[in-house]
């Protein structure tokens, strides 16, 4: 590992001006990802900015009657909250199948937002790979890509994302609000993690000198009838193959509102907007849920070892909605 200075920031304005300072310098929360990539040599900061001081872990309500989730509480926290259990169970569902329990102690919500694609290839310096070195090529497309995207991929990567937690605040349409040198703004969580494209090198929209200061969640009254199931090649510390997050609103046997992301396909948190289209208004039947599965997946296109994950993600939506509607 390279030689870095630390710092530690006691309020955001102090961290902002602690990251100017240092060129090259990244934020640290529980570092749960972050030092990981550092002793491998893939990320090389000059300085850390710990912020895991700063006064940013409460988890409060918001005058319209949603959750302020601050930057730095613990995934513990919010999946132990009242609140995030009985309103939003699928949330508190995905984080705890999201780590082990040491990890989501250590582990923070906006560090969880930050981390990076566990594909392998990037993770093998000797690899080919345009997201830790831009240009160079992918070795993912032509290799063992059994945990890559099926869909929004391109020809420059085919990485998936890895969070669980941040599948259903894809369906929650949350809002990530941040802080730099220019003031604050809100990030709407679908323009949060980007597409690969040709600049696989860059996860997210967040710009570098910026920082997280919370995720806000709106109220949503149904989605405390929400689910999310997580598919992997193991019960536990395994990433996804396919997660589905769903909330779904019944009435006399009608969708009159659905929520739905994927997980585990894409390179960002898939908002399966084409399935919520044709779930909303209809009947809530297996021949609705699997017509909404196949319109989401529609896009999709398999490589050598990952095309099994189009009917493995279709038919874990079928379920999962089976069983939300069973409930209601
Ligand atoms: Fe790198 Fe993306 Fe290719 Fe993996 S899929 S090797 S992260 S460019």
């Amino acid at each position: 590992m390279k030689n870095f200075a630390y710092a530690r920031a006691s309020d955001t304005q102090s961290a902002l001006h602690l990251l100017l300072q240092t060129p090259n310098a990244k934020f640290l929360g529980g570092g749960t990802n972050l030092v990981d990539l550092m002793r491998e040599n893939i990320e090389q900061p000059d300085a850390l900015v710990d912020v895991t001081g700063l006064p940013l872990d409460q988890i409060e309500e918001t005058p319209d009657g949603g959750l302020l989730i601050g930057a730095t509480a613990t995934n513990t926290a919010v999946a132990m909250h009242r609140s995030v259990r009985e309103r939003y169970p699928f949330l508190a569902q995905a984080i705890v199948f999201g780590a082990s329990g040491q990890l989501r102690n250590m582990a923070t919500v906006a560090g969880n937002l930050m981390q990076r694609t566990r594909c392998l290839y990037f993770y093998d310096t000797v690899a080919r790979c345009n997201k830790r070195a831009p240009g160079s090529g992918c070795d993912a497309i032509d290799g063992f890509n059994r945990m890559h995207a099926v869909l929004g991929a391109s020809d420059s990567c085919i990485a998936t994302h890895p969070s669980d937690m941040c599948i259903p605040l894809a369906a929650l349409d949350a809002k990530i609000n941040v802080i730099g040198p220019n003031g604050e703004r809100t990030i709407p969580f679908n323009d949060f993690h980007r597409l690969p494209e040709d600049t696989p090198q860059i996860d997210t929209n967040l710009q570098p000198d910026e920082l997280i200061t919370g995720i806000e969640i709106p109220p949503l009254g149904f989605a405390k009838r929400s689910l999310y199931r997580k598919v992997r090649d193991r019960a536990s510390y395994a990433f996804a193959l396919v997660s589905v997050a769903a909330a779904l609103e019944v009435e006399n046997g009608t969708v009159k509102n659905a929520r739905l992301a994927l997980g585990g396909v894409a390179h960002k948190p898939w908002r399966a907007l084409a399935a919520e289209r044709v779930l909303t208004g209809a009947k809530a039947d297996l021949d609705t849920f699997r017509q909404a599965a196949e319109a989401e997946l529609a896009p999709a296109r398999g490589l050598a070892h990952n095309s099994f994950k189009i009917e493995l993600a279709k038919r874990t939506i079928v379920g999962v909605l089976s069983e939300l509607a069973e409930r209601s």
